[in-house]
């Protein structure tokens, strides 16, 4: 089917409907890449922290209180990531770009805020799983926090 055609064809779900299916996908996608992380976590002995802390801001995927770090997974396509990001799909792009921006703007303004409450935020993404560099970075944020406060 021809893009122009696409764009023709209406939307068959509600704008509900599409908010519930679309946090569902996102949600799912979350519990895959965060068990990858804890895994992770466990297997490079990385310890004191928590999972999906209650009451902090932006709601962090991890939570090491001892160096009030938190850690946010984010998925590669929600939260525009800057080297992924051109996989927007083609058809009905505004639609999902206007979502994405909003996501991007969001997830700012949480980490903004989270800075100047005094946490560490470390962002890691999707496709960083795939090898072992952000566990790396991550251990030596902790040991330069536990070093300096
Ligand atoms: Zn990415």
């Amino acid at each position: 089917m021809a893009e122009t055609e696409m764009d023709d064809v209406q939307d068959p779900l509600t704008t509900e409907e599409r908010s519930e299916r679309m946090a569902r996908v996102r949600s799912k996608g979350n519990k895959s890449t965060e068990l990858l992380v804890e895994q992770k976590l466990i297997a490079f002995n990385l310890q004191g922290w928590i999972k999906h802390p209650k009451g902090i801001i932006g709601n962090p995927d991890f939570y090491f209180p001892d160096v009030s770090l938190v850690l946010f997974v984010d998925g590669c396509f929600w939260h525009s990531c800057p080297k992924c990001n051109r996989n927007t799909p083609h058809s009905r792009r505004d639609y999902w770009q206007s979502k994405i921006d909003t996501n991007r703007r969001r997830d700012n303004r949480n980490h903004r805020k989270l800075r100047q409450e005094g946490y560490h935020v470390v962002r890691v993404w999707e496709h960083e799983l795939k090898r072992d560099t952000w566990i790396k970075r991550l251990r030596a944020i902790i040991a330069r926090v536990e070093k300096n406060g």
